[in-house]
């Protein structure tokens, strides 16, 4: 069966292929750096990470961009607060994200944009919407006419009759009862940071940032589009009204969305304060591998109800799975293969596969896997694994740790004190070969693992960093 996706457009599952040959042109919603982003965000994040390493599994390139709102209603307030300027506020909160998504594993898209960085392009885009009679201007501000864009709704699937047409709003964040013409451009108000433009100063709605990003880069219709499900209504939908007004052809043929993260029934938010960030989490002492984990296991359109005991379980799970592959490398297997067993490996790597292909049924997936290692965990308790079956069950691992990620531990595990004395004797004999080379590897793979080496006359000293 075919890679497929459901579509927020079509509301239906639907084959998934580019439309011009084998790259994948994506664009999704980045962080609003106004503040640390929370496991609510890297929710969605890890979603389009899963998204991004199942497509490249699938043999596609990518070409996807991401935005990094650094400029909108609430990073404008906050700084404000703070009494630093955009740039200077913005700086802090761009680069914990950048640090929290490497940390995550989080893949960098081919493209990382900020919105400020466009501000020229916006104007042009929406002084071309203004000649195609799509705006209208009022005290110096610039609105979309949600009337004169007949596909107005088609995403969110809005009830029209409840709109109300030639009434606007100026926030960029607001609901479906709420459908308005909405703010392009915002005209400057007094002590607000704003851009001289061909059409005049301002600063751009966060509407438009995605709009002309995603098409500067991408072209004019997209493969992909996805975000967070909140997203859907305003500000696809309005993504959708602008991009179609300026090219008159259809703007992303994929919308895909992900649930919330919840907490205790409500989502989690920083406006209703009840949110964890993943340096909280690290502070706890939880290692990232396992919110990755938890973030990526339960598939991306159910909602994902956040518990400590759900972490715990993820870190155990992670745990198995390290397990396993250390069983599989370090045991001696008696000679020969099982037949049952390469079949048994084939099927569960078939059985990965087919969920992930449908719309990354990551949960489905993970349950083929962990069948597969139960049952190959107790056919090596039995002498029944043998030697010739570890190839194709290290791949199989190594397949599934392409899009999951998680094998690998964050930190070098402690280092014990015959480790360091074995290495230091090493490197002592590394020099008297006059090897120096490799005793300077030697010496900097222990100050990697947290060891500084002193060399004295009575010989090599160490202490812990
Ligand atoms: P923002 O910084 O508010 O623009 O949000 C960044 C991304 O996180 C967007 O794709 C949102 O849809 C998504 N998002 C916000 N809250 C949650 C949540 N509780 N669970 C999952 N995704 C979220
Ligand atoms: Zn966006």
């Amino acid at each position: 069966m075919a890679l497929r996706f459901f579509n927020t457009l079509t509301r239906q599952i639907e084959d998934f292929q580019p439309l011009e040959g084998n790259t994948v042109r994506m664009y999704t919603c980045g962080p609003t750096v106004w503040n640390y982003v929370h496991i609510g965000n890297l929710r969605t994040f890890t979603f389009i990470d899963v998204l991004r390493r199942w497509l490249r599994y699938r043999g596609y390139r990518l070409d996807h961009v991401m935005n990094i709102t650094d400029v909108d209603d609430r990073i404008i307030k906050e700084s404000a607060a703070a009494g630093k300027s955009l740039g200077e506020y913005t700086a802090v909160y761009t680069q914990a994200f950048l640090e929290d998504a490497a940390t995550l594993r989080l893949e960098r898209p081919e493209h990382l944009v900020r919105a400020t960085e466009h501000i020229h392009q916006m104007a042009r885009d929406i002084r071309k919407l203004t000649e195609k009679g799509f705006t209208y201007s009022s005290g110096g501000s610039i609105y979309f006419r949600i009337a004169s864009f007949p596909g107005y709704g088609k995403l969110s699937h809005l009830d029209l009759s409840r709109v109300h047409s030639e009434s606007r709003i100026d926030s960029d964040r607001y609901d479906k009862d709420n459908a308005r013409d909405f703010a392009l451009w915002k005209a400057p108000k007094p002590g607000e940071p704003f851009w001289e433009t061909e059409i005049g100063p301002g600063r751009p709605g966060w509407h438009i940032e995605c709009s002309t990003m995603a098409m500067e880069y991408l072209g004019p219709t997209l493969d992909i589009h996805a975000g967070g499900i909140d997203l859907v209504f305003p500000h696809h939908e309005n993504e959708i009204a602008q991009s179609e007004a300026l090219t008159g052809k259809p703007f992303a043929r994929f919308w895909l969305h992900a649930e919330h993260l919840i907490v205790d029934g409500q989502t989690m938010s920083k406006s209703l304060g009840n949110f964890y960030t993943l340096r909280d989490l690290l502070a706890r002492g939880f290692a990232p591998e396992a919110l990755r984990y938890l973030l990526a296991s339960v598939p991306y359109r159910k909602q994902l109800n956040f518990t400590f005991d759900s972490l715990r379980a993820a870190a155990t799970a992670v745990e198995r799975l390290r397990n396993f592959k250390l069983r599989l490398e370090t045991e001696k297997f008696p000679p020969g293969e099982s037949g049952a067993l390469t079949e048994r490996t084939r099927q569960a790597l078939a059985g990965f596969e087919a969920a992930m292909d449908d719309d990354l049924n990551t949960a489905e997936a993970l349950a083929a896997l962990f069948e597969y290692l139960r049952e190959a965990n107790t056919a090596m308790d039995r002498g029944e694994f043998r030697a010739g079956n570890r190839a194709a069950a290290l791949d199989l691992l190594t397949r599934f740790d392409s899009v999951f990620d998680v094998l690998r531990p964050s930190q070098p595990p402690p280092i014990s004190e015959q480790e360091i004395e074995a290495l230091i004797a090493e490197r002592n004999a590394a020099r008297k070969a006059r090897d120096f080379a490799r005793a300077d590897r030697i010496r900097a793979e222990l100050f990697e693992r947290g060891i500084v080496l002193e060399d004295t006359r009575e010989g090599t000293r160490w202490k812990r960093r």
